[in-house]
């Protein structure tokens, strides 16, 4: 199948890899890639020349295209921004800031951009300023997340037909089936990222992957959204924020309680109890660690099956 995005990017599936802070290292994004998938390196929990390491690393592991999350609000933005246009990166996802400050720096280098937003104010936003697609991410979705709330199933049918440009949805998919309900709704590809937390590839701490094989429907919650929305593992920390939370903590409270370092804590050192755990909801029905390019080949395989059985489902008028 070719479509919009598998052009834009030069990719064989319209499968996307979400870049993941401290899951997303050079060795997820380049198997990705590999598999003919896009894979993205995620930034914003890099130093910045842990970014320049992992984008040489990558560039020496496959020679398919491959992307980078950029988080706007990342403290030393300048300097990843130097980074990608000296290491010549091809693609940049943006995200949780605002697609006017960057994205013409970004495009007058010929980088491919692409704006990751969770409602129609902020497509809309995006498509003016000029980026080439969007990442439209549904309440499902693990880590930072929009306030409205707005599910997958809503919020894909509502941008796609709000922008011109194309659209991936991103949101409780890691499966072929969800794959093909999103193409259904109009989107042109899927961003995945829980079902990649738990490749063998990814740079997630064991602890933290093997909790994720553990969850069921209902383990996580989009939480301390006075700060930033996160949907996380309910975990000891979890707790200790529902109950600030249910003590009528101030905004304050809240940063205080966060501390830093928390996702680094939970993600990446493996601390189950006190760190913050970032995962999605379609965690529940994750039950193995996988090479990401048998990922991929499962999701392709489950998705056409999925379509030829639907070929057959035809309602009578
Ligand atoms: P590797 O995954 O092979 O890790 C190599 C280095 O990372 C080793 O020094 C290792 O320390 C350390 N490391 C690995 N896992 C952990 C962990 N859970 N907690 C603490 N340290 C850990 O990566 P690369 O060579 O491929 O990566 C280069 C650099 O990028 C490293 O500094 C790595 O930490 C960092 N990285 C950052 C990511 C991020 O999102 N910020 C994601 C992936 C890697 P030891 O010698 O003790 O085993
Ligand atoms: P905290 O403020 O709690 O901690 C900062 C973390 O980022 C530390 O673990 C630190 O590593 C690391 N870091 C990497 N580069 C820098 C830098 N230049 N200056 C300071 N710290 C740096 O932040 P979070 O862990 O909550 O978030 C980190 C970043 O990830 C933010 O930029 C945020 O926007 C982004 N983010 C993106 C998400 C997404 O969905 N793409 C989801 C959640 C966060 P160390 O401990 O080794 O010093």
């Amino acid at each position: 199948m070719q479509n919009r995005i598998t052009s834009l990017f030069g990719i064989k599936y319209p499968i996307i890899q979400g870049g993941m802070i401290w899951c997303s290292g050079w060795k997820l994004a380049s198997a990705v890639s590999n598999a003919g998938g896009l894979g993205i390196i995620g930034a914003g929990s890099m130093y910045p020349e842990i970014l320049k390491e992992h984008i040489q690393k990558c560039k020496q592991a496959t020679k398919k295209p491959f992307g980078v999350n950029l988080p706007l609000l990342y403290p030393d933005i300048d300097k990843h921004i130097a980074t990608i246009l000296e290491e010549k990166v091809p693609i940049v996802f943006t995200s949780a800031g605002n697609p006017g400050v960057w994205t013409e720096t970004l495009k007058a280098a010929g980088i491919i951009v692409v704006h990751v937003v969770s409602n129609e104010k902020f497509a809309l936003k995006a498509e003016a300023c000029g980026v080439d697609a969007i990442v439209a991410e549904g309440f499902e979705a693990g880590g930072h997340n929009g306030r409205e709330e707005t599910t997958t199933l809503v919020l894909i049918p509502q941008i796609t037909s709000a922008v011109k440009i194309p659209v991936m949805a991103a949101g409780g998919i890691g499966t072929g089936k969800t794959m093909l309900a999103a193409m259904v709704l109009g989107a042109e590809g899927v961003q995945v990222g829980s079902r990649f937390v738990t490749s063998e590839e990814s740079s997630a701490h064991n602890n933290f992957k093997n909790m994720i094989l553990q969850a069921k429907e209902g383990s996580t919650q989009l939480s301390l959204k006075q700060l930033t929305p996160v949907r996380m593992l309910k975990n000891k920390f979890w707790e200790d924020v529902v109950y600030a939370e249910s003590n009528c903590a101030s905004k304050e409270d809240l940063a205080t309680l966060l501390g830093r370092a928390r996702a680094k804590k939970g993600m990446f050192e493996g601390d189950l109890v006190e760190g913050e755990l970032e995962i999605g909801q379609i965690s529940g029905y994750i039950n193995a660690i996988k090479p990401a390019g048998e990922i991929i080949a499962e999701m392709v395989n489950e998705y056409n099956l999925a379509l030829s059985n639907l070929a057959h489902k035809q309602l009578e008028e």
